[in-house]
């Protein structure tokens, strides 16, 4: 009984909503993908235990941040911190911390241990996320901090803010959001069907609808409700 209510709670939370700006973990991401979201095409639902799994992540950011609130080298300016009100992007950065000298971004990812074990560099969809936290607060210097889920290890990455790359990203969106206004579905990107976005995406049944060239998301949409 309580197993059933339990994922009934998670499935609920989680319904398919339309999305109205670009979020900051958008970043990098497919455009094709986020232009499914905006559009409220359906999706993949998630089973209940992946969103178990999303809530986990949470706890384990709890986790990490409570030692950090007791410490004499560095301290906690704010966390959870909304960057500033904009109209086309929100996004929330884990932390800001003061070392006495500077401010820094923590932005914290937990993962499992073989994807941890391989990770020697910073994840690129995450420099692009933390380089737009950097951007948005105006700090100079982030840190990516990687957890193992299974066992509490850790590794950090220190990240310099670099203003052409943020430019970039944003840049970016605003073309994406031109796309969405004026009903044309992006290509798809060019790692399609092997790249890891594609292997995760939920939309990836609807996108094999569609060639890999721009369409218009109008003759394309009464295509989708033929089937759907
Ligand atoms: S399957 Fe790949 S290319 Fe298609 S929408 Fe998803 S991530 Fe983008």
């Amino acid at each position: 009984m309580l197993k059933e209510l339990i994922d009934k709670f998670y499935l609920d939370k989680h319904k398919n909503r339309e999305q109205q700006r670009f979020y900051i973990t958008d970043a990098g991401r497919c455009p094709r993908a986020i232009f499914f979201k905006f559009k409220n095409v359906p999706r993949e639902e998630m089973e209940a235990n992946v969103l178990r799994m999303f809530d986990h992540g949470d706890s384990i950011h709890q986790l990490i941040m409570k030692p950090l609130f007791s410490m004499r080298e560095v301290h906690v300016v704010a966390g959870e911190v909304n960057i500033p009100s904009h109209e086309m992007i929100s996004g929330r950065a884990d932390a800001i911390l003061s070392d006495g000298k500077e401010l820094i971004v923590l932005d914290i990812k937990s993962m499992n241990s073989m994807v941890f074990r391989n990770l020697a560099q910073p994840k690129e969809e995450n420099i692009d996320q933390i380089q737009l936290y950097m951007h948005y607060f105006k700090i100079q210097k982030g840190i990516l901090l990687y957890v193992n889920k299974d066992n509490q290890t850790l590794k950090e990455f220190i990240i310099d803010y670099d203003k052409i790359r943020a430019c970039a990203l944003l840049e970016s969106l605003s073309e994406l959001k031109k796309e969405i206004d004026s009903d044309i579905v992006p290509i798809r990107i060019p790692g399609y069907p092997n790249d890891w976005q594609c292997q995760y995406c939920s939309f990836k049944e609807v996108c094999a609808m569609a060639n890999g060239e721009e369409i218009n998301w109008q003759d394309f949409k009464k295509k989708i409700e033929k089937v759907v």
